[in-house]
């Protein structure tokens, strides 16, 4: 049998060893050829988890953006546990953090990607690269790549658009007759609707909880680190939130209010305030908030509303600490857009899962034809889940794939 992987990344990679692995321990015959545009396979392995491979979650229950729970059979079925000892068999070693991420214990991406390449190369799995994948048919022998070259089965393993400069995945698809379901940029920094506070603050990261509210209703919550750049807000918490946040029609009024001091309740925080402000009625109320957050920021709070920094702290009165307090518990940015794909960790929406089976990852329109990874349209959140799902994703198909 003749396997043609096209994209040589997480998930071509492992689709390609478990396939080659079952189909030797089967004894059966199988060639499998990756092919991968770039000049060398997994260059996006090595970008992940900042060069360090936020290879996987250990969470029990792992989220996934996916119709009718597209995901859950192949998550169950190579959950962190099997893939760590997918990993392990392979001799990579790896820790997890107290959230659950898992990192190899080298620390570095590349020794995923070596791992993954070696036991391609230890398998016979033939790879070529500089070699895009242009066309695709479909007739009753098998499938014909780029009109010149015949296989028996193919895998489509080519990602997404997010952090690419060239791609055509979706073309491939709908020469099949796929349907795509709308992409957008995801895990992705925002934009928000006004400038004015964040230039002010660009550079300044701060610890905090991020709410976020679309048409003045909650839709989720994070905590983490905040970071101001001059087109908006960007940091963990604010890529999570972007996830949601692309799901959402242009009209909606996406708004991400910041709690700057998320260890203080509001009454703590007042009566905190009141301390500092006894202690020193002279002192400036640029002071008032630095014990809490960086000194511009609590600067920005204070102007918000309309307290001058240069003022002393005695001539406040009761309402302008609580209105202080409030902003400082909750300071709403207005949120334009998610930045492009060209920032985006991830693509929301992808092949239309309808059309492919979630037990084999084989396409319901042409029996033989695949779709793992990125592709499909399943994503989650940052965390490793979505090189588990690339992962998990791979391990079904190529199981299923040599049956
Ligand atoms: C900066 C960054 C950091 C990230 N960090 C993490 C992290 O720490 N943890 C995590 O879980 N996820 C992370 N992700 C997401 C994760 O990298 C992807 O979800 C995952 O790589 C998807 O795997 P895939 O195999 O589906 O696609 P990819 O890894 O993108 O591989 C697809 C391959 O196919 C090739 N290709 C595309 N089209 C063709 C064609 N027509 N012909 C031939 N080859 C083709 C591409 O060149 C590519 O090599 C990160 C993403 C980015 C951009």
């Amino acid at each position: 049998m003749k396997i043609a992987v096209i994209g040589g990344g997480a998930s071509g990679l492992v689709t390609a060893i478990t396939a080659m692995q079952k189909a030797r321990s089967e004894n059966k015959k199988c060639e499998i050829t990756i092919f991968e545009a770039r000049d060398r396979v997994g260059k996006k392995i090595l970008a992940t988890g900042n060069g360090r491979c936020n290879m996987l979650n250990t969470d029990e229950a792992p989220f996934y953006f996916s119709r009718n729970n597209f995901h859950s059979h192949a998550i169950r079925s190579f959950d962190a546990e099997s893939n760590l000892a997918f990993f392990a068999d392979l001799g990579l070693y790896t820790r997890t953090d107290e959230e659950g991420r898992v990192y190899p214990l080298s620390n570095q991406a590349t020794t995923v990607l070596d791992t993954l390449r070696t036991e391609c190369e230890r398998l016979g799995v033939k790879t070529k690269t500089d070699c895009e994948i242009k066309s695709i048919k479909a007739d009753k022998n098998g499938f014909a790549l780029n009109n010149e070259m015949y296989f028996d089965k193919v895998v489509l393993s080519c990602g997404g658009k997010a952090a690419v400069k060239n791609f055509n995945g979706y073309d491939l698809l709908s020469q099949l007759g796929h349907r795509v379901t709308e992409i957008a940029p995801s895990l992705s920094k925002l934009n928000t609707a006004d400038t004015k506070d964040v230039k002010q603050l660009q550079g300044i990261r701060h610890k905090v909880t991020l709410t976020l509210t679309v048409d003045g209703k909650f839709v989720t919550k994070e905590s983490g680190e905040l970071l101001f750049a001059k087109y908006g807000l960007s940091g963990i918490a604010v890529m999570q939130l972007s996830a949601y946040i692309t799901r959402f029609g242009k009209k909606q009024k996406a708004v991400v209010s910041a709690d700057f001091v998320p260890s203080f309740t509001s009454d703590e925080l007042e009566k905190a305030v009141q301390r500092i402000i006894a202690h020193d009625e002279k002192q400036r109320c640029e002071n008032l908030l630095s014990g809490f957050m960086p000194k511009k920021l609590g600067e920005v709070v204070l102007k918000s509303i309309s307290i001058n920094p240069g003022e002393e702290v005695g001539r406040l009165n009761e309402k302008d600490v609580a209105a202080i307090v409030r902003k400082a518990k909750k300071y709403p940015f207005p949120i334009d857009s998610v930045r492009s794909f060209e920032d985006a960790q991830v693509t929301a929406g992808g092949a239309d899962t309808e059309y492919f089976n979630p037990s084999t990852m084989e396409s319901k329109l042409h029996k033989g034809f695949y779709a793992v990874g990125e592709v499909l349209d399943v994503d989650g959140l940052c965390g490793g889940y979505n090189l588990m799902w690339a992962w998990s994703s791979g391990r079904l198909c190529g199981e299923s794939i040599i049956k």
